[in-house]
């Protein structure tokens, strides 16, 4: 079995994992794997909506595989500058409050540097609100402070800030080594940024060890899944089916792990192609891959979004295991090495 250049993935990750890409503000995010591309000597293309797109290819009378993965996080963007020249915040995707109090922050004006901030409660001094036992968080109770100096609206505004400006949380992206290098990484938006690093490392892989690939593979790196739409247009045409590489969740009652690859049979919005969920067990089995089934209670993919949309695909969702998930995340990098195999797997085995 190839393995993947694990110094590269790692490294990819921790970059893309400390460039902001809220649902709505994915262009650094993008421009960074931009970079990667072409530093493998790979042509891109994007949609007019945002997503990218680049393709090996494998032989001509193979199939055309797809595997999106999405490149948008979680975020916030500024609701309200309040009196004291605090920031009141809405929420970009699901998640819920509490994960994030206390996390550092960026605002995203629309022209200057970012401005760094913090989220807090607004009783969060303990000397001066006293017991803090049952304190709710929620959009009313955490606000963010700025650390610039400023004590009004005016001043706030003063800095450039506007309502509907972009606001980042820090990914404090962290690699813990295990064993050589392999080992855990920890930190904000692996959803679904560890899947956009395995595309590249298999790219990178393909492209350094010229693999002949069975099957053309194309990529799809969506930027706006956290919010329901990343995959509704933009696809290539022409293709045979649609593999989605997007976290496993872990957790009470599920079969994923941090050191595995998963496979997805059933989300929130039902079952996934049966047929092509067998193929990749199939070829999970051919190599002796340790592949989870597991069904996500409360999960939705780009896959759903592409089936509403209207592609005439099978669709299934792999993807490595993430703990915490839309919280403080982690995976190992065994499973974004389950990943990066059962894909190029896939890839060179399947009928
Ligand atoms: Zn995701």
């Amino acid at each position: 079995m190839q393995s993947p250049d694990l110094e590269y993935l790692v490294s990819r990750l921790l970059e893309l994992l400390s460039t902001p890409s809220p649902t709505g503000n994915t262009e650094a995010a993008m421009k960074l794997l931009e970079r990667e591309l072409a530093a493998l000597g790979l042509e891109w293309t994007r949609t007019r909506k945002g997503a990218l797109g680049w393709t090996l290819p494998g032989k001509t009378e193979g199939k055309q595989v797809c595997f999106a993965a999405h490149m948008d996080t979680l975020g916030a963007m500024v609701k309200a500058i309040k009196p004291s020249g605090r920031l009141k915040l809405e929420r970009i995707g699901g998640y819920d409050w509490g994960t994030v109090e206390g996390e550092y922050a960026l605002v995203h004006r629309s022209e200057g540097e970012p401005l760094s901030a913090t989220v807090v409660h607004i009783n969060q001094s303990v000397h001066v609100h006293g017991n803090p036992e049952n304190l709710k968080r929620d959009k009313h109770t955490l606000e963010l402070r700025l650390d610039t100096i400023t004590s009004s609206a005016l001043e706030t505004a003063a800095l450039g800030v506007r309502i509907g400006d972009y606001v980042s949380w820090d990914s404090r992206a962290t690699f813990v080594p295990t064993q050589g290098l392999q080992g855990y990484i920890k930190g904000r938006h692996l959803d679904n940024k560890a899947a956009v690093a395995v595309c590249l490392a298999l790219s990178k892989a393909v492209l350094e060890g010229n693999i002949q690939l069975e099957h053309s593979a194309h990529f799809f790196i969506s930027n706006f899944e956290e919010v329901g739409h990343g995959a509704s247009s933009g696809l290539p045409d022409h293709l045979d089916e649609l593999i989605v590489v997007d976290m496993a969740a872990i957790g009470e009652g599920q079969n994923s792990s941090e050191h595995h690859v998963s496979l997805c049979h059933l989300d929130s919005n039902g079952p996934y192609s049966r047929d092509l969920s067998l193929k990749l067990r199939a070829v999970a089995q051919k190599l002796e891959l340790d592949l989870r089934d597991d069904l996500y209670p409360w999960y939705g993919s780009d896959g759903r979004t592409a089936w509403l949309s209207g592609q005439d695909l099978p669709i299934a969702l792999i993807g490595p295991g993430v703990d915490a998930s839309h919280a403080y995340e982690r995976t190992h990098t065994d499973a974004l090495e389950g990943t990066f195999n059962l894909m190029l797997g896939y890839l060179l085995e399947a009928k």
